[in-house]
Formats: C-alpha cells, sequence, structure tokens
C-alpha cells in the first residue's frame, strides 16, 4: 500500500459531510476532523500551518511549503474537505480491483490525498523549488456554498497558479459552465372553480411559460456556441400552484436551472429570460433568491504556468467539465485557476463512490513532478 492510498484510506474514515445534509449536531458533519488530521502530517513535514476560520467550527486548512530563497511565485492546490451525505457503512473504505471504494474517495479526498501527498514528498527533496511557494489549501463547504473558496478570496489571498481538486480523470481543466437557479411566479386571480370565466388562472399561464422555455428558448440557447464547453442550457425543475380542484389558481411558481457558459452572467440572463417572455405576451415575477452564483469558469490556457503544467501532464489541450466547483471562485477573485484530479466525476455523489488506485498514485506523481519542475 503506497503513502498516497493508506492517507486515502485514513481521511475516507473520517466522515467530513458537508452539515448543509444532515440534522444539526449530527456525529459524521463538518469537516474539522479531516482538517485537523491533515494538519498533524503536515507539520510532521515540515510545512507551516494554519487554519483560516470561515464558519462556526469550520476552518480552512492551509500548509505552506516555502522556498529556499525568495518567494516570486505562488501555486495553490486546493482541494475540498467536505463531502455530500452516506449511510454509514460507506465511511469504511474497502480496497477491491485495483479501486478504493467509498465515501469521498473520488469527491474529492482522492485529490486531497494526491495534493498533501506530494507536498510532503516535495519537502523532503533537495531539487525542491527555490522560488516557487507551495501552498495546499483544504477547503470547507464546495459541495453546499463553497464559503470555503469565497473566505480565502475575501481575505485577499494570491497565487499564480491554483490547481483545484475535482476528479477529472487526470485532465487539465480550464473551462466549466455556470449555473443559476431562477424562480419565476405567476399571478391570476381566484374564483370558484364553478365560475372560472371570473378569475384568471396563474398555472395556465405557467404552462404555457413552461413549454415556451422548454421549446424556443432551449432552441435558442442551442445557436450559442463555447469552443470547450458546448451550449448553455435550461432546464425548468419544479413546479407548484393552486389549493384544491375547485379553485382557480391565483398563484403558480417554477425554478429553473440556467446553465451559463462565460460570456453570460446572472444579470444577462434573467434580463434575456424577462424580454423573451414579454416578446411572447407571457407574464410572470422573476424572484430575487440572493443565492451566490455559480459561475462559469474560463482560464486563459496560454498562461505560462497553465502552458507548463499541461505539458507536464502530456496534454496538448485543455478540456472543459460540466460540473461546477472552488475554481470558478478563486477564478473570479484574480486567481487563475484550474481543476485537475484523480477519479472519474461520474462516480461523485454515488452510493458505490470509488477511485482507482493506480491513477491516484499517477495523480501525486504528475503533481510532484511538475511542482518539482519549478524554479
Ligand atoms: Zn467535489
Amino acid at each position: 500500500m503506497t503513502r498516497t492510498e493508506r492517507l486515502l484510506a485514513e481521511l475516507i474514515a473520517l466522515p467530513s459531510v458537508n452539515p448543509a445534509f444532515l440534522p444539526p449536531r449530527h456525529p459524521h458533519a463538518g469537516e474539522k476532523r479531516v482538517a485537523d488530521f491533515l494538519a498533524a502530517i503536515a507539520a510532521r513535514a515540515g510545512l507551516d500551518i494554519e487554519f483560516q476560520r470561515v464558519l462556526p467550527n469550520r476552518s480552512n486548512f492551509i500548509a505552506r511549503l516555502a522556498p529556499r530563497y525568495r518567494t516570486r511565485q505562488t501555486i495553490l492546490l486546493a482541494p475540498h474537505l467536505d463531502t455530500v451525505g452516506a449511510d454509514g457503512t460507506r465511511f469504511i473504505p474497502q480496497r477491491k480491483n485495483g479501486r478504493l471504494y467509498g465515501r469521498g474517495a473520488c469527491d474529492t479526498k482522492g485529490s486531497v490525498a494526491a495534493m498533501l501527498s506530494a507536498i510532503c514528498q516535495l519537502a523532503d527533496l533537495p531539487s525542491r523549488p527555490r522560488e516557487t511557494e507551495i501552498v495546499f489549501a483544504g477547503l470547507i463547504d464546495e459541495e453546499q456554498a463553497q464559503a470555503g473558496s469565497r473566505a480565502l478570496v475575501r481575505d485577499r489571498f494570491k497565487a499564480d497558479l491554483a490547481i483545484v481538486g475535482e476528479p477529472t480523470r487526470l485532465q487539465v481543466v480550464t473551462a466549466h459552465k455556470g449555473s443559476l437557479w431562477l424562480e419565476l411566479e405567476t399571478n391570476g386571480k381566484a374564483a370558484h372553480g364553478a365560475m372560472p370565466q371570473f378569475g384568471r388562472n396563474a398555472v395556465h399561464e405557467m404552462a404555457r411559460i413552461v413549454d415556451v422555455l422548454e421549446t424556443d428558448y432551449a432552441a435558442r440557447l442551442r445557436q450559442r456556441k463555447h469552443p470547450v464547453l458546448g451550449t448553455p442550457t435550461v432546464n425548468v425543475g419544479t413546479i407548484a400552484g393552486g389549493v384544491q380542484p375547485n379553485i382557480v389558481p391565483d398563484r403558480c411558481k417554477i425554478t429553473i436551472d440556467r446553465r451559463t457558459i462565460p460570456g453570460e452572467t446572472e444579470a444577462s440572463v434573467k434580463r434575456e429570460i424577462k424580454k423573451f417572455l414579454r416578446a411572447k405576451n407571457l407574464q410572470a415575477r422573476m424572484v430575487d433568491k440572493k443565492l451566490a452564483p455559480a459561475l462559469p469558469l474560463e482560464t486563459d490556457p496560454r498562461l505560462p504556468l497553465v502552458q507548463r503544467f499541461l505539458k507536464s501532464a502530456g496534454q496538448t489541450r485543455p478540456v472543459g467539465v460540466h460540473f461546477f466547483c472552488d475554481a470558478a471562485v478563486l477564478s473570479a477573485g484574480g486567481i487563475p485557476s484550474v481543476v485537475f484530479g484523480p477519479g472519474d466525476v461520474a462516480q461523485a455523489h454515488t452510493v458505490d463512490e470509488w477511485i482507482s488506485l493506480s491513477e491516484l498514485e499517477r495523480g501525486k506523481d504528475q503533481l510532484l513532478k511538475f511542482l518539482n519542475s519549478l524554479p
């Protein structure tokens, strides 16, 4: 068993479920156990450690490997420490056919293990960078509201490149879509169900809206293409309206998931939908949810450090993924960010989450090779 594999098995055995997915004070909740465990390992490897308090009992864990001489650039390794929920047995790591099973195996404790192992091994190498500082940041709350990466940016953390750990099958990812959740409400006029002519049916109005969003609007989005990410999409995910059969409903609500491509903003999408409905003579109110929007990511693949990382990974072209992650937050905060890690997102959040152990090891080796090549 390699050091990275052992570390991953230990991490799976320490539940760090995002508290948003559990009842209050659940024993599996929170990232603290994992952060403390990693801190002990990092301290033994001689790294400088620090906790950045973000929420009560929830801190980002930060470990730094200072260069031998002066810091001229900083590379940030940033996986998240939280996972989605699971039943108790998923916290017992199981090794089978070259795979390790357990909650967080690929999303994203695999990246945590690969990245921390790489930085700890680097600390021991006489050839380690003379002028590049390497920082590991285990972030909280990626699965819910990205409070960890948002706090890092808020406190003006700066780096020349962030490698955000997520399962990309060791592909260097420079772009992903954003996601906007919108709520629309139609308002009608209630009346007795026996005399619907005296009311105005909010459900009927919404039915028309759902229809045009899923047909005409979706078709319009399909004409917009991003070279790596493809087209933006729209999905009407929920609908609710009316009280009982014999009342003309005066209210109906839908929620929409709108996946955005770089260049589309929350404001521009809202404007576009309002205008689209107006042109169809349909009326709905856009409810302001005040959720932090999940922005799209687009990092210039021509940046020298991105080029260097691509080359070191043996990849000629960057790729895009369909999932949102901390990279978008860091990138919006001024840190050029790519996504990279062992494991396949197809296994993330599933009951049988697993990671290929050879890929895990390769991920660690690739990171170590890249970091050790820096000045
Ligand atoms: Zn993740």
